[in-house]
């Protein structure tokens, strides 16, 4: 078991099959299924998990109708069962078609190339040589429209949206990008080849692939993208009004609990915002919310506990952007803490420091959390889990353009404080566990690989991007902000590349664009837009 929780965990977005589970998994199943018989002693299997793993994650949202599985053969209990499905070599790669009955043993799939695209392409190639009776239950159609088809759909009013993608023959962004949108509803998406010319004409359409988009109310446009790839059709289409990944239970064990553990308030009147902006308000709401609620279900704190909330308002102090007066409430916790002689406070003392602190000044925290770029659409979503993501992205971002504030604080040896910091607070107080425990797990694997102010910022940015990947349709995803992989090409297109058809990003540009989007200049203290 050790050696495949290694190659494989249950965080990856892919099935792991044991003897026990192959069978009734992938036959009779209401979805196609590709399998990779793998042995964990293989060292080309090993080499080439982290590719299945990308490619899992490249066609999370095509789960519905195919499946991406694995399975040990070096385990000793699936001894017999890859000798029964005559696995002979590593890894082997087997497909099952939908429907099929118990006795199929799957079809081997001997491509010599086993990257991203061709496996990808491989996938729909399956899910098309389904006939009409026996394909995956869920599967849209992914066969081109004809221009006689498509033609009086123009001016037509209807419940959702349309998107036509016309493609040359041999490109496969339209089928990717109809099953990129599977889980999503208020959307239909549909393919149509470059030689119908018919419809080329009505819709004045000369480059390829080309996205054309009938709205709800019968109006149509061509809809413009700032590259033709299909990263940024289906994003593009994702975000349109109305378009809502449909939720599932999956992913969102944790999700109710933080619901429940976190998220306390009413809901206030909506305030417009801008999503190319940070809002103080969040920032000071996510210290309201630390302090006067989820640290004060601690009677007192000492030992390791006490230790941790002192690094965290000493980070605070030292790199909350800006100065004024959550600063200086910070820096009177940090010196009173520092100057107590007491190895245990108890937590009301901290209250009453923070009260007192803001009858004098009147304005040290709001009185209230006041969510603007957190708000969510239904109470119980965003808010505080959101501000808190928020402010450590602002403490990792300020930390590099403050070369010398950590100096003299007891952190400053630590390669990436920001980041052990909210560890230790994750760990130690977050109320949601679950969430502590994921988040505990990627600090432990890869946390100590950070070196520079950089990468420190880049690695909260990636960990943040595969807690998105995980609770993608979750519980907690409000449907007005559907998690996705982040900055949107909207925010920053130059963030996003495609490099052998796979999405890839820019990290140059992904840092600057978090430097910018983070920065102490980009702050806003408005409560709306
Ligand atoms: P959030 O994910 O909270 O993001 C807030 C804002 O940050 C976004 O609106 C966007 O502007 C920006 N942003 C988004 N992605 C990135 C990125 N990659 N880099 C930089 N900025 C970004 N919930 C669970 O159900 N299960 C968990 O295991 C879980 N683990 C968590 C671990 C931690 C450390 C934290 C702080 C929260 C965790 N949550 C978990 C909560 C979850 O991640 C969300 O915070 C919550 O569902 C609210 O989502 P949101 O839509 O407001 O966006």
């Amino acid at each position: 078991q050790a050696a495949a929780a290694q190659l494989y965990t249950d965080q990856d977005p892919l099935v792991i099959l044991s003897s026990g589970s192959l069978q009734t998994s992938v036959t009779n199943s209401s979805s196609a299924w590709l399998v990779q018989f793998f042995s964990s002693w293989c060292g080309h299997c090993i080499q080439y998990s982290g590719t299945w793993k990308s490619l899992a994650q490249d066609v999370q949202d095509w789960q519905l109708v195919i499946n991406m599985a694995v399975l040990d053969c070096a385990l000793e209990e699936n001894f017999d069962v890859c000798k029964e499905y005559s696995i002979r070599f590593y890894p082997t790669f087997k497909y099952f078609r939908a429907h099929s009955p118990a006795t199929d043993r799957g079809t081997i799939y001997r491509g010599a190339d086993r990257q991203i695209q061709s496996v990808r392409q491989l996938m729909i190639n399956i899910l098309q040589n389904h006939t009409r009776l026996d394909r995956p239950n869920h599967c849209p159609p992914l066969d081109p429209y004809s221009s006689v088809d498509l033609l009086p759909l123009l001016g037509q009013r209807s419940d959702h949206y349309t998107a036509i993608i016309i493609e040359d023959p041999d490109s496969y962004v339209g089928r990717e990008v109809i099953l990129d949108l599977l889980p999503f509803s208020g959307l239909e998406v549909k393919r149509c080849l470059s030689s119908e010319l018919p419809l080329l004409d009505a819709l004045k359409i000369t480059t390829f692939p080309s996205i054309y988009l009938l709205h709800p109310n019968g109006t149509h446009t061509h809809l413009h993208v700032q590259k033709r790839l299909r990263f940024f059709f289906s994003s593009v289409l994702r975000t349109l009004p109305g378009v809502q990944r449909r939720l599932t239970s999956e992913g969102s064990s944790s999700s109710v609990g933080l619901v429940g553990a976190l998220q306390h308030r009413h809901l206030q009147p909506w305030r417009d915002f801008d999503r190319s902006k940070v809002y103080t308000a969040d920032l000071e709401s996510a210290l309201h919310y630390l302090l006067r609620v989820e640290l004060a279900t601690h009677n007192t704190l000492e030992g390791e506990e006490l230790k941790v909330f002192k690094d965290f308002v000493t980070l605070v102090a030292k790199l909350y952007p800006g100065g004024g007066s959550v600063v200086k409430l910070m820096e009177t916790l940090s010196d009173w803490l520092l100057s107590l002689p007491l190895q245990r406070i108890p937590y009301q003392a901290v209250l009453d420091l923070v009260d007192n602190k803001m009858s004098i000044s009147g304005v040290f925290l709001g009185a209230e959390l006041r969510w603007v770029g957190c708000q969510g659409s239904q109470a119980g979503l965003r808010g505080y889990p959101c501000s808190l993501w928020t402010l450590f992205h602002v403490l990792t971002v300020q930390h590099e353009a403050t070369p010398t504030a950590m100096e003299n604080t007891g952190l400053e040896d630590e390669a990436a404080p920001v980041l052990q910091v909210m560890r230790r607070y994750i760990r130690m107080f977050f109320g949601c566990e679950q969430c502590g425990r994921h988040f505990e797990q990627a600090a432990a694997a890869t946390m100590d690989q950070v070196q520079t102010r950089d990468q420190q910022i880049l690695w909260l940015w990636n960990q943040h991007n595969m807690v998105n990947y995980r609770l993608a349709g979750s519980l907690s995803d409000d449907p007005l902000f559907p998690k996705a992989p982040w900055p949107s090409p909207s925010l920053c297109a130059s963030c996003h590349e495609e490099k052998n058809g796979v999405h890839v990003w820019n990290y140059d540009n992904v840092l600057l664009f978090l430097r910018h989007h983070y920065g102490a200049s980009n702050l806003s203290p408005r409560y709306s837009m």
